[in-house]
């Protein structure tokens, strides 16, 4: 863990914090409705997530709070001084802190409106595996590209066969998200891609035990998958 990278990296985080903010409101909608434009309260148009640092947490015209202030800076933050600091100034630093800065507004959305976007998860596709292409170019690493690509392929579909047998315990946004993260662990390799996969799952199954437990939830109750898979794989990508 480089230090001074991990400092760039949460300095960033905070950074990108509003822009972030931007994507998580307009996305976090129901399935089928399109993006919000507008604030929910007043009906004024919201600035777009372009406008960089313009998005406040809360409505610029009525104050109705968006989103809780402050948490998409810190998580953002969080997530990327641990991978600017792991991948210290690699060329694939760059595919990480994208799949990372989009990794927090995703968690968001999916604890917010229980699922992940395709307008946000299959743009990624391309632009993921251009950064990692970069990365490969430039280390001379085509091995690590192909092993990625495959790890997309290989996770996307062993998720997909989990939507067929257990239809409504994952959605298909949990596929395209875990062919993005097969995208992270394959480059990485072989283990990071059992590891972080089998992470997701155990956070997600020690929550859901807390949960019951203290009868916060019921076993019938839904509970998003994403953040939890996104978890196991920032603390795999992270240390492995
Ligand atoms: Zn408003």
């Amino acid at each position: 863990m480089d230090a001074t990278w991990a400092v760039a990296g949460a300095l960033l985080g905070v950074l990108l914090g509003p822009a972030l903010r931007g994507v998580v409101v307009r996305h976090a909608v129901p399935s089928g409705e399109p993006p919000r434009s507008a604030c929910p309260d007043c009906q004024q148009r919201l600035p777009t997530w372009r406008a960089l640092g313009a998005f406040s947490a809360r409505c610029p015209s009525c104050r109705t709070p968006l989103t809780t202030p402050l948490v998409l800076e810190l998580a953002a933050a969080a997530v990327l001084a641990l991978v600017l600091g792991r991948f210290a100034g690699q060329w694939d630093a760059a595919a990480y802190a994208f799949l990372g800065a989009l990794g927090v507004a995703l968690a968001a959305i999916d604890a917010r409106v229980q699922r992940l976007p395709d307008r946000l998860t299959l743009p990624a596709y391309p632009a993921a595996i251009a950064l990692f292409t970069v990365a490969a170019v430039v280390d001379a690493d085509m091995a690590a590209l192909g092993r990625a690509l495959l790890g997309g392929l290989a996770l996307a579909a062993s998720f997909y066969l989990l939507v067929c047998l257990r239809p409504g315990d994952l959605g298909t946004g949990d596929v395209k998200l875990a062919g993005l993260l097969g995208l992270a662990f394959g480059w990485l390799g072989w283990p990071v891609l059992v590891l972080g996969t089998a992470a997701g799952f155990l956070f997600f199954g020690l929550t859901s035990i807390g949960l019951l437990i203290a009868r916060r939830v019921t076993l019938s109750s839904q509970l998003a998958f994403g953040p939890f898979l996104l978890a196991g794989a920032l603390v795999s990508v992270v240390t492995l």
